[in-house]
């Protein structure tokens, strides 16, 4: 080869050869990783205002053979592209609807179980069948789960968000908004939207603890989902300074690694 050859400079950039590579390799190890039992889902406490453990979140896992421990960030993306998120979602689900019947039975107290889903899964027409099919077949009600949402999604196709998030809201399902504060709130969809919950993004939480003004900023959200009504969550809580603010700011849960990282569910506390 010729290297560094001028016909080269024009159409060969060496670092986007490589990041296309890795996502080549995801995607072709992704494929299939479900069926090789390669897929697992690990669990987060969230914690009621009085440190109890309320529910958990569930998260999910790739370990690959071949790539290692893939983390979400570097795989979903690729899942949601390729269309491979519809049964990876399915099965997250199922995975977490299951693991909550089987904590109730082994007479653990977790109140509800929380689930990602993404804008493809959500935008299904079947999902809110799929959801009450997944519930019935482990004999839970709607109370026992909450799907966490983005913002991002609930920006697209308004009407259509809305009839699903209140067949959603009719079976006793809860609606979180994830992430919340970082993409264009449009805030007009928040009283025209079922949701139950804001989860504040981890981005404010942190800033807690280096950027003045953060506090009046977290104290805002928190304000603005009690006006509506909102359970308030905060994500990543990291450190004692952080959740003694968020607690004193009235959030109703919080999550994080100081309370407890994500682990497979035996591993989990309750
Ligand atoms: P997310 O839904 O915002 O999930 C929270 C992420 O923050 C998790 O990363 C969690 O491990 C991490 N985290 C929790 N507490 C702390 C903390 O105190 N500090 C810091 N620095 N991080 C904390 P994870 O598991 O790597 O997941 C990343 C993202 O991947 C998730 O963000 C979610 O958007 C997506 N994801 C994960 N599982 C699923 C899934 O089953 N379905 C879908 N659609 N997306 C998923
Ligand atoms: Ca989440
Ligand atoms: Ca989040
Ligand atoms: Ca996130």
């Amino acid at each position: 080869a010729k290297q560094g050859g001028k016909d080269n400079i024009t159409f060969f950039s060496p670092e986007m050869n490589a990041v296309d590579a890795a996502r080549a390799s995801v995607e072709t190890q992704l494929r299939g990783a479900l069926e090789r039992g390669e897929l697992h889902v690990v669990y987060q406490p969230l914690h009621g205002a009085a440190g109890e453990v309320q529910g958990a979140e569930a998260l999910l896992r790739w370990r690959s053979p071949l790539l290692g421990d893939v983390p979400p960030a570097a795989f979903i993306p690729v899942a949601e592209d390729t269309g491979l998120i519809i049964s990876i979602g399915e099965f997250v689900l199922r995975e977490a609807c299951r693991q909550l019947a089987a904590w109730r039975q082994a007479g653990k107290a977790v109140t509800c179980v929380s689930v990602n889903i993404s804008p493809a899964q959500f935008g299904r027409d079947d999902f809110v069948a799929l959801v009450q099919r997944t519930l019935q077949a482990h004999r839970l009600s709607g109370r026992d789960l909450e799907l966490e949402l983005t913002e991002r999604m609930v920006l697209r196709r308004v009407e259509e968000v809305a009839r699903k998030m209140s067949e959603l809201r009719a079976l006793g399902v809860r609606i979180s908004l994830d992430d919340f504060g970082t993409g264009n709130s449009a805030l007009n969809y928040l009283l025209t939207l079922p949701v139950t919950t804001l989860k504040v993004d981890r981005v404010f939480i942190q800033a807690l603890d280096q950027t003045p003004g953060a506090y009046r900023v977290v104290q805002a959200i928190v304000a603005l989902g009690h006006g509506l009504g909102l359970d308030v969550v905060a994500e990543g809580v990291e450190t004692p300074a952080q959740l003694m603010q968020v607690r004193e700011l009235g959030c109703e849960r919080t999550q994080g690694f100081l309370l407890g990282r994500p682990v497979p569910p035996e591993d989990l506390t309750l």
